[in-house]
């Protein structure tokens, strides 16, 4: 399977989740069993020379692409989450949305200094989302070896706000 098989199995669904935004729906991905396996070793295999030792991945869909890139690499995965969702002791960091703000949370022992992350998510957008979860695990110690995505938007030039850090992504759009 080729890059360009895998870009056909990407969705587009336009006005979600509000109007005039081209939501990239990557079910019909997942669902293919091809796609997905091509997708999560592509993505795997791009690190395979690095020692990771943790991956670190945002609800919802960084959860679904996250754990099986991690098992690939014999690392452990971390969970990002919306406040309040997870159970032990969190460290938190709020950014800036168009419009307010919003706040992403890790447990505090997640993260050991000097240790290697491999940062994943499906889409990086404006890249504002993955710039505050690097922060996170950088203010826990964490060295980045990666900010890795399924999808890339690169209109909206998310590259820009994860400047310092090296950003793979599978399928450009
Ligand atoms: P951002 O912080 O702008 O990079 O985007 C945060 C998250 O929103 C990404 O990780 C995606 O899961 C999701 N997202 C943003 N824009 C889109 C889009 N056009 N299609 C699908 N998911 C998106």
């Amino acid at each position: 399977m080729t890059i360009d098989n895998l870009k056909a199995l990407i969705r587009d669904v336009p006005d979600f989740p509000k109007k005039g935004i081209m939501f990239k729906d990557i079910t019909p991905l997942l669902y293919d069993s091809n796609g997905l396996k091509t997708a999560v070793n592509m993505l795997s295999d791009h690190y395979k020379g690095n020692h990771v030792s943790v991956v670190v991945a945002t609800e919802a869909r960084g959860f679904i692409i996250g754990p099986p890139i991690a098992l690939n690499l014999n690392a452990g995965f971390v969970p990002v989450r919306k406040p309040g969702k997870l159970p032990y002791k969190t460290k938190s960091m709020t950014y800036k949305l168009e419009y307010g703000t919003d706040t992403v949370e890790i447990h505090e022992d997640a993260i050991k200094p000097g240790q290697e992350v491999l940062m994943v998510d499906d889409v990086l957008a404006t890249g504002g989302t993955m710039a505050a979860c690097c922060k996170l695990v950088e203010s826990m110690g964490g060295c980045i070896i990666g900010c890795a995505f399924l999808l890339e938007l690169t209109f909206l030039n998310g590259r820009k706000a994860l400047k310092g850090h090296d950003v793979f992504s599978l399928i450009k759009f």
